[in-house]
């Protein structure tokens, strides 16, 4: 298989997947968010990975992009269900992997957390060149509706490449009509959310997980030297943690993001609560195309 960076992407799955069950210990009641998303991205540097994009644990009709501020004050609560979605790249190649946990006593978040991962298997077991990808958000749909569900339509899979997140091919969770075909070589991720709510998320305030899309000149100092950290990025997704970690203060990043933002070169990723306020599901690995098949890097 003549795949660019094979090795890399094979070792980012790897940590990836490390880091996934090492979360997964660490989410209790009383555990703090920040805590566990600052331990966790620890583990993922000490295994010898990079981050991707910042770890994010989004909760109950939240489908994702909750990240902690460095302020952030929140605990695990009694019932939660909680998304853990982590990000490794080594070398550029990236791996991406999320895991869904019931904090209830009564495991009554089961079912939501059994269909995603149904789905997902089911869609990797089709998964190979020639299948288009709307046959993968079929089957994806088909699991999920049979159990009283609905698929999030506005969030799905993506390709990934060497710095690159969210690349082609979009695998959706549903029958979207696209005609689009998998190729030998393809690398990306597939993520069923499973929603007992609308199906659909919206956008909501206060983002904490940023992209740079391009640079400007600026003549802020201040804005200068966080711009500077934000560079060493590369291009992926950051979020204020890393700058506070690069020993630059909350004030000084607040203050240079609002000035990236007004020079229109700051991307944002609010969090994505479901519209209707149904809770949210997901589970996700990335794969690698074979011949007959795929590879899951992220197993
Ligand atoms: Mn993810
Ligand atoms: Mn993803």
């Amino acid at each position: 298989m003549a795949v660019e960076g094979l090795e890399q992407y094979r070792k980012a799955g790897k940590i990836a997947s490390q880091a996934r069950q090492f979360g997964v210990g660490l989410i209790k009641i009383g555990a703090s968010l920040s805590d566990v998303t600052e331990q966790i991205e620890q583990k993922i540097l000490s295994l010898g990975g990079e981050l991707a994009f910042p770890t994010q644990i989004s909760l109950n009709e939240i489908a994702a992009h909750y990240c902690s501020t460095p302020e952030d004050k929140s605990v695990f609560k009694e019932d939660d269900l909680v998304k853990l979605d982590v990000g490794v790249h080594v070398d550029g190649y990236v791996a991406d992997t999320a895991v869904t946990i019931d904090l209830s006593k009564d495991h009554k978040h089961d079912k939501i957390i059994k269909t995603s991962k149904e789905a997902l298997q089911k869609a990797i077991s089709i998964v190979k060149p020639g299948i288009k990808t709307r046959e993968i958000g079929k089957a994806i749909q088909e699991i999920v509706t049979s159990q009283g569900f609905a698929p999030v339509r506005n969030l799905g899979g993506h390709g990934v490449g060497r710095f690159m997140i969210h690349g082609p091919p979009a695998i959706p969770n549903y029958d979207n009509g696209d005609n689009s075909m998998i190729e030998e070589g393809m690398v990306f991720a597939i993520e069923p959310f499973v929603s007992a709510g609308a199906g659909i998320v919206y956008e909501r305030e206060n983002a904490n997980v940023f992209m740079m899309t391009g640079m400007k000149p600026v003549r802020n100092m201040m804005t200068r030297s966080v711009m500077k950290e934000i560079d060493k990025f590369k291009g992926l997704p950051f979020t204020e943690r890393w700058l506070v970690r690069a020993g630059l203060s909350v004030p000084k990043i607040n203050f240079a993001l609002n000035e990236i933002d007004n020079l229109g070169i700051l991307k944002k990723f609010p969090p994505l609560p479901d519209k209707n306020k149904g809770l949210v599901s997901q589970a996700e690995h990335t794969l690698i195309v074979t011949k007959d098949g795929c590879e899951v890097t992220t197993e």
